[in-house]
């Protein structure tokens, strides 16, 4: 291992990052411990706030594109070069925890902070970002600002996107940008040389083994189902049950077929239900019309193809008296990262002596969309129960710091490329 590459690793400071996610913690912190940070919300801002604030402080210039992805720069030495791309989220879910997202966003500026403390400069840039609206709890789909970033969605496909209290995104958006009017607005830029981004496992298996960093070989696909199934409101009173077309009951009947028909021998797939929306939902009226979401996950393309496919038939086939639709709303295809920015974490890992093990990723993260236009790849740490999306999310500041330093080596490597 390089002799810069070694002291960019060591300078990495444990006890500032977690001082800094902590500090990060107090915005939208909920009475149990977790965050409340939602996409382009009020705490969102205070979030990008307080990172842009930390940027100045360490003497760094922010930007932010039109899509309100947020950027601190750190120069090299050779400007006309490509920058290398280190960061992750900074929103969380409703009931969120304080480290999915927040912890890659600030492992990144620790990143830029151990360079400088290592005297160490590097010939491209090094940027920490935080992509805009990764969860999707609050707009949907997730991941939108590295989307747009990467171009696999257009700016113009998102504003539309409206919250559940009706607020188009386009509002959310020029309101957050307008917050920091200090910072400037900025096009894409160059195509970045690398990203990297490192992010708590949101699993059980790095823990369960005590290996304190996983190395991501790739994100599972995922296939986004919506199925509607339209029967009559009556009167639950008088309506006979031969005359009924209940779409709940019948919807009900669908989850269950769909549920034994993804079901597999090694437990690969992943497959969720996670709306129900029953209309008019009155305990007096056979349901009429029934909406449900299907979230479909798999690491091999081949069988996200035939497993979608099987979606329509089998509720055709229990729809009975009602009319079924399916509506099939989004694929990510499976991401494979690039196998030589893979081996550069697993070599910075061996040679800063962290146990590491390859792992994939079963949930979607922004790099997906990142790895579709430079060579990317992912740091995994372990926390604790392998539970998030939770506010009980927890992890162990050793173990954060860990991945932080391959990461922080990784970035030094790729910059001095
Ligand atoms: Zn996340």
């Amino acid at each position: 291992m390089d002799d810069e590459v070694r002291r960019a690793a060591r300078a990495v400071d444990g006890a500032r990052l977690w001082r800094r996610l902590m500090a990060m913690a107090e915005i939208g912190a909920t009475p149990a411990g977790g965050v409340n940070r939602q996409a382009l919300s009020i705490e969102d801002r205070a979030a990008r706030r307080r990172l842009v604030e930390w940027a100045w402080e360490r003497g760094y210039d922010a930007a932010q594109d039109g899509a309100a992805n947020l950027f601190v720069h750190r120069p090299g030495s050779e400007p006309q070069l490509p920058p290398v791309l280190v960061g992750s989220h900074l929103d969380s879910q409703p009931t969120g925890g304080r480290f999915d997202g927040a912890f890659g966003v600030l492992a990144a500026f620790e990143v830029l902070e151990a360079l400088d403390d290592a005297g160490v400069a590097t010939r491209r840039a090094v940027e920490a970002v935080a992509w805009t609206n990764e969860e999707g709890s609050r707009f949907s789909p997730g991941a939108m600002g590295s989307a747009v970033f990467a171009r696999r969605m257009t700016l113009g496909e998102i504003l539309p996107v409206t919250d559940w209290d009706g607020v188009p995104l386009a509002d959310a958006l020029r309101d957050t940008l307008a917050d920091l009017p200090e910072v400037p607005m900025r096009d894409r830029g160059l195509v970045p040389a690398a990203f990297l981004e490192t992010h708590i496992e949101q699993g059980p298996r790095l823990e369960a083994e005590g290996i304190p960093v996983g190395v991501v070989t790739g994100i599972q696909g995922i296939s986004n189902i919506h199925v509607e199934v339209i029967g009559a409101e009556a009167h639950a009173g008088t309506t006979p049950r031969r005359l009924r077309r209940d779409a709940l009951k019948t919807a009900a009947a669908m989850v269950l077929a769909l549920e034994d028909a993804f079901a597999d021998g090694d437990d690969t797939v992943r497959f969720t239900v996670g709306r129900f929306d029953v209309t008019p939902s009155s305990p007096n009226t056979v349901p009429g019309h029934v909406r449900f979401t299907i979230d479909f996950r798999h690491p091999d393309p081949a069988t996200i193809e035939r497993l979608t496919g099987r979606i329509e038939p089998i509720c055709q086939g229990l729809a009975g008296a009602c009319e079924v639709r399916v509506h099939r709303k989004r694929d990510v295809p499976p991401t494979r990262f690039d196998e030589g920015t893979v081996d550069l974490l697993r070599e910075s890992a061996k040679g800063l002596g962290i146990a590491h093990m390859d792992m994939f990723s079963g949930a979607g993260h922004d790099a997906m969309h990142l790895s579709a236009i430079c060579p990317t790849a992912m740091v995994f740490t372990p926390c604790k129960d392998g539970i998030s999306h939770n506010e009980a999310e927890s992890a162990k500041p050793e173990d954060l710091a860990a991945g932080t330093r391959v990461l922080a080596a990784a970035a030094c490597a790729l910059a001095q490329r």
